[in-house]
């Protein structure tokens, strides 16, 4: 959505209501616990988080935030996240009835991340690696300029450093609020692609759910192996817009990790449990 569409759909969006609880409304949640997004089973937190929110009983895969994303993939104790401090952008003094600042401040506290993306130091089997994690948490993971410099910078520590990048992918797309400066970070972050592959460092890619607009159409679409997540959405633009375009139903299973892998988008399909040890082995190969 452009910039101009997406605020008349703001003003011409109907006034949330808040209701009254009624009968309909669901039982508040026993504290500690989180439910399954697919199947609803409830877990405890902290087990939830040891099983790297797997669901135990459907396999389905939630939402990991970027952080958290570090540690599961990192070596204990090699993880050194690097400072964020490139301050904030607003190249459009965007205002749809939240000024873009208050947005972006909102976000931070919800999502407890200081941007979309988290980059750390790290070792990843011993092997040096940049891990370069999305929260999807923070404005659906969109690509602002800031999280495009984020991103160009882990790739010049991986140059500058010999290591690897690693990149977990999820995100909704552009960043509308800063509509054209957001575009621009799709080239910028493939040329920071192109600089780790021009040092002839591995860059391994890893789709989350979901995996969608300019992420999925640059850098996510640009690594030497493409890994996703089982059951992850992945693609350029979403189902229903396809099918409005192209008066065309689409397949079953359309945008699934499975469907891309069938089709050759994607090289592996890999469970979380075996995420770690996989992108171990696949850089011991590269970097030997
Ligand atoms: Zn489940």
């Amino acid at each position: 959505m452009d910039v101009v569409t997406a605020v008349t759909a703001r003003r011409q969006a109907p006034e949330r209501r808040i209701t009254a609880p009624g009968p309909d409304m669901r039982p508040v949640a026993p504290a500690g616990t989180v439910a399954c997004p697919s199947c609803g089973r409830r877990s405890v937190a902290d087990r939830f988080r040891a099983e790297l929110n797997v669901c135990s009983q459907c396999g389905h895969h939630a939402r990991v935030p970027a952080v958290e994303r570090i540690a599961q993939l990192a070596d204990p104790r090699s993880a050194q996240l690097l400072d964020g401090g490139i301050g904030d952008r607003d190249p459009l003094e965007f205002d749809d009835g939240t000024p873009y600042p208050a947005a972006v401040a909102r976000a931070r506290e919800r999502a407890g991340v200081d941007e979309v993306f988290s980059v750390a130091r790290a070792e990843v089997g011993g092997v040096p690696a940049v891990l370069a994690s999305m929260d999807f948490a923070f404005l659906g993971g969109s690509l602002g300029s800031v999280a495009g410099e984020m991103f160009t910078r882990g790739c010049e520590l991986a140059v500058a450093e010999q290591r690897a990048l690693v990149a977990v992918c999820t995100s909704g797309g552009a960043r509308m609020q800063e509509g054209i400066a957001s575009l621009a970070q799709m080239a910028r972050c493939s040329v920071g692609v192109a600089a780790v592959a021009g040092a002839k460092l591995p860059y391994l890619a890893v789709l989350g759910d979901p995996c969608f607009g300019g992420v999925s159409a640059s850098f996510a679409a640009q690594a030497d192996i493409i890994l996703a997540e089982p059951g992850a959405r992945i693609g350029f633009a979403g189902g229903r817009v396809i099918e409005q375009a192209a008066h065309e139903y689409l397949p079953d299973g359309f945008q699934t990790a499975e469907f891309l892998l069938a089709h050759g988008m994607v090289d592996m399909v890999v469970a979380r449990q075996r995420l770690r040890p996989t992108i171990s082995s696949l850089l011991k190969l590269y970097m030997a």
